[in-house]
């Protein structure tokens, strides 16, 4: 509701883009009482097959399950959905293994759990509420941000639809038509940065007994410096399998011998578990897609309009964050609405401001990431950092986070989690600086 002149108002609230985020976001409107249409572009997903292109399953962690609680849908995507993982499970190219885990400390887990079905569910959710409306099949073509102004076309009919909206919101993607429309607009930054790497899906089918062919508790991963595989599991006990690479490796390999070969060369635990067949066949299949970074402001335009999720900022998905932190917009838009009492010009430009921050952070650390996950993850230099971390939290929980726990298993704002790690740095610097010294002074005495 908002106030006007002393009265309350009901909104009626365009949300464009019915993916993860845009489905939740309806829901939070919905729960304020606020008439919600709900426009995507493609089918309803409970009615399609998984597009290629989009990933099949996603790491939600705390952030994610937070605003899922507060729309009561928690427990059902965890308990029923969510395979838990634990650890990740580094696979060297000899075929053996070692798993470091995620928190010694108190064992938090990230969850591997469906799109589609995530999807699924809050759309099915949305159908509770007698203010939602769902739909489908109609395109963002045209937006007027500051009159609340949209044009769709139905994409079965191409009959085009104009609509009339107190506030729009843009949860169309990376790509997204509202955050065009606000390019127009003045002193809009706005920058995007394809990496060189692109991503590829394969599988891993379950075994003859319809059972996990890898223990199931982990994020598997297969790093080789410039390159790595993951592979996350699915409910149904297969795997999705996602090489990352640079484009120009993906095209090098062209013929089934050459696939065979690389992967003989580095990944030769993974061929008995997909098996030479289906790896040829989906390598060849499909192409590889790719990853970029998207980083705009501000993202709002007046009282109008607000671009949320991938549509503000697009992550690569190394640190598993996208679509937690884009979840994590819609728990911050929700306590906006409440304490500002649905007050849209305050709503809007407090979200515009503050929240960049952390999103530009996320960008930056999902880049970081990759590096750590392909490479640092193999070197001793990692594990011994990691070692040290856990152990100063374990001795103080309270005065050092890891940077990892802070992002996946804390609600710390982004950009916090990047200032905590500078410090952290610079303390270790000092301690082993001062072990270096301390052990020289010994050494010299010793001599003596
Ligand atoms: C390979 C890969 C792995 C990932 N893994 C993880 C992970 O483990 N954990 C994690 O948190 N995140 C992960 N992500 C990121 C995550 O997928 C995104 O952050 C998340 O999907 C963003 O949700 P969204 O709703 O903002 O955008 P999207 O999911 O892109 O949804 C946008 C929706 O808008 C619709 N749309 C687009 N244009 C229009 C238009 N003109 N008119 C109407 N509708 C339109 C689209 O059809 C779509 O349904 C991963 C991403 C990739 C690519």
């Amino acid at each position: 509701m908002s106030i006007q002149n002393g009265h309350t108002k009901h909104l009626n609230v365009a949300v464009v883009g019915g993916g993860l985020v845009g489905s939740l976001e309806a829901l939070f409107l919905a729960r304020r009482g606020h008439r919600v249409s709900l426009y995507e572009y493609r089918e309803d997903i409970r009615k399609t097959p998984h597009v290629r292109g989009r990933s099949i399953n996603l790491a939600l962690s705390v952030r994610g399950r937070r605003a899922l609680r507060d729309v009561g849908l928690e427990d059902i995507m965890i308990k029923e959905h969510g395979i838990p993982m634990r650890a990740r499970m580094i696979h060297r190219p000899d075929g053996s293994t070692y798993s470091i885990p995620y928190d010694t400390r108190t064992n938090q887990c990230i969850y591997s759990v469906g799109r589609n079905y995530l999807n699924a569910v809050l759309l099915k959710e949305s159908e509770n509420y007698k203010n939602v409306t769902r739909h489908f099949n109609h395109k963002l073509l045209e937006a007027n941000l500051p009159k609340g102004e949209l044009k769709f076309v139905k994409m079965d009919t191409k009959e085009t639809v104009s609509v009339d909206a107190d506030l729009i919101v843009g949860t169309d993607g990376a790509f997204s038509a509202v955050r065009r429309a606000m390019l127009k607009q003045p002193l809009f930054d706005f920058s995007q940065q394809y990496i060189e790497h692109g991503y590829l899906e394969l599988c891993i089918p379950p075994n003859c007994q319809g059972g996990f062919q890898m223990p199931p508790n982990y994020l598997h991963i297969w790093p080789r410096g410039n390159f790595m595989m993951i592979a996350l599991p699915n409910q149904d006990c297969s795997w999705t399998v996602t090489l990352f690479m640079p484009f120009k490796n993906f095209k090098g390999i062209d013929s089934e011998s050459k696939l065979l070969e690389f992967f003989e060369k580095y990944f030769p635990d993974s061929i008995p578990l997909i098996g030479e067949k289906k790896l040829i066949d989906d390598y060849f299949g499909g192409s590889p897609s790719p990853l970029i970074t998207i980083k705009c402001r501000p993202y709002h335009v007046s009282d109008k309009a607000i671009i949320i999720g991938d549509a503000a900022h697009a992550v690569v998905p190394f640190y598993g964050q996208g679509m937690n932190a884009g979840f994590e917009d819609c728990t911050i838009l929700n306590n906006l609405f409440q304490k500002h009492k649905d007050d849209l010009t305050q709503i809007l430009a407090e979200f515009s401001n503050t929240r960049w921050q952390d999103a530009f952070a996320i960008c930056d650390l999902a880049m970081y990431n990759y590096i750590e996950m392909r490479d640092l993850v193999t070197r001793p230099s990692y594990r011994i950092r990691k070692a040290l971390d856990d152990l100063i939290y374990w001795i103080s929980p309270d005065l050092w986070v890891p940077l990892y726990n802070s992002v996946t298993f804390s609600t710390m704002p982004y950009s916090q989690c990047v200032k905590n790690r500078q410090w952290q740095n610079k303390v270790l610097a000092i301690i082993i600086f001062a072990a270096g010294v301390f052990a020289f002074i010994l050494l010299c005495w010793a001599r003596r």
